[in-house]
């Protein structure tokens, strides 16, 4: 152990490293007892002008540098012996690594515990720079890969898998010791792998690109990208490849994202699109779709239109919940003639439609009194919250004429029909 002088400051004025001393304050804490500009610059600078020592140690002291030096601080109090630790700092222009050597020391008075510590740090930028250029652009590439969002795999000729960093790790399961050497197949689904191959030779062969284009080419233009994890299970990804050649030699990186959450939300959107909200039911595009498929074949074809009676008075009476209740009621009898191919859908408002491929006029019909009489007798799971809703329903059917193509037309025939319905008496099925 040194034994300190009796003028700190004077002492350390004369010397261009960084120094300062570190001790405890009556609770223990650290605190920085002195500094030379040169450590109060390595710390940020905010103390230079103004050294109102003692300063905390926490409030001195950077974020990024203050676990590992006080680490090092409380093992030099502890042992009492000499600690070494480097640590990059960041000066007002650039960063710079330090070796900072710890000491403990004690007053001429202060008995034999260690009261404080001698902190001095050497800047090792120049050195580092000179000497390990290579190693140190090497790291720092590695610590940029490896803290991307992105999954990064690089290949070589053989496409051989030759770099996996954190992010690849985390989106197929395995460690990069498990994957470094093995063929870039081992992350795609089986019924890709014999295709891939053939792929990349295409994309090899194609001009190289150039890494500052905004907009890194896709190798598969299509959307459906998929991975596959160490567990077997199939990830939608979104792959972005670069071609470098290095020293002749082609090598591609590829920049593989998870896209799992947009798939799935692409799939909400799209069943939402053919979706009415409110029953679950099929809505009027679907049907339209249905409907006119079936027409540009010659099968037979029926369809119904429903639309439930003097709905308005449900509403008025009961109040808008209890109707869509009523409607939801509806869908779920309307469900039960699905079977087969038959779709059964929400046109709009109170009014439904169903398809019926492959039914004549005859079945139609009976498919629709079926599901008028089950209304009409309330045959269907109670989900009234008090007492049950009286309502009934009128059903206008059509069957497609030979060689009947147009839907709209088709549709408005059975509306036709409904409106005779209606005018009937209501609660009946009318054919048209
Ligand atoms: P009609 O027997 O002649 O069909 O009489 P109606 O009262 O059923 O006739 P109209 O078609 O004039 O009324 C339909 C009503 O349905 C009007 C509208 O407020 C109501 N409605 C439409 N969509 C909904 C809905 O989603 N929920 C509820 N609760 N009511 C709806
Ligand atoms: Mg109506
Ligand atoms: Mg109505």
């Amino acid at each position: 152990m040194s034994e300190w002088p009796n003028k700190p400051h004077e002492f350390m004025d004369g010397i261009v490293i960084s120094v300062a001393i570190v001790g405890r304050d009556e609770n223990g804490e650290l605190v920085v007892t002195a500094g030379n500009n040169h450590f109060l610059q390595m710390m940020g600078g905010a103390h230079a002008d103004n050294q109102a020592f003692p300063i905390p140690f926490d409030t001195l002291i950077p974020d990024y540098a203050r676990p590992a030096l006080r680490e090092k601080l409380e093992a030099c109090f502890t042992s009492r012996r000499a600690q070494e630790v480097e640590q990059a700092y960041d000066f007002h222009k650039d960063t710079r690594l330090s070796r900072l050597s710890l000491e403990p020391i004690r007053h001429a008075n202060g008995g034999g515990a260690v009261v404080e510590i001698l902190v001095t740090g050497f800047d090792m930028a120049p050195k580092m720079y000179l000497t390990h250029e290579g190693e140190v652009s090497a790291s720092r590439y590695r610590a940029v890969v490896d803290s991307a969002y992105d999954a990064i795999v690089t290949i070589d000729q053989q496409h051989n898998i030759t770099l996996f960093n954190r992010a690849a790790e985390n989106l197929f399961g395995y460690t990069s010791a498990e994957v470094l050497g093995r063929p870039i197949e081992t992350l795609l689904p089986e019924k890709f792998r014999a295709n891939h191959s053939q792929h990349v030779r295409q994309f090899a062969d194609s001009p190289l690109t150039n890494l500052r284009q905004s907009t890194p080419p896709r190798m598969d233009e299509s959307n459906s990208v998929y991975g596959q994890h160490r567990d077997g299970s199939i990830i939608p990804v979104e792959i972005a490849i670069s071609k470098i050649d290095v020293d002749g030699v082609t090598e591609f990186t590829a920049v593989v994202r998870d896209i799992t959450d947009r798939a799935r939300q692409m799939e909400l959107l799209k069943k939402q699109a053919v979706t009415d909200a409110l029953t679950g039911l099929p809505n009027r595009r679907e049907f339209l779709e249905f409907v006119d498929k079936v027409l540009g074949t010659d099968d037979v074809l029926s369809v119904f239109i429903l639309d439930i009676d003097f709905f308005k008075k449900i509403n008025d009476s009961y109040g808008h919940d209890i109707g869509d209740e009523v409607l939801r009621v509806l869908a779920k009898v309307g469900m039960s003639i699905t079977h087969g191919s038959n779709l059964f859908a929400r046109w709009g408002g109170e009014e439904f439609v169903a398809a019926l491929p492959g039914a004549d006029v005859g079945l139609a019909h009976r498919f629709a009194e079926e599901v008028r009489e089950r209304i009409e007798q309330q045959d269907f799971e109670h989900a009234w919250h008090l007492k049950p809703i009286p309502f009934t329903v009128s059903i206008g059917v059509v069957t497609r004429a030979e060689g009947e193509r147009d839907v709209d037309a088709l549709m408005k025939r059975a509306d036709r029909a409904l409106y005779r319905a209606k005018k009937l008496g209501r609660n009946r099925v009318e054919v048209g």
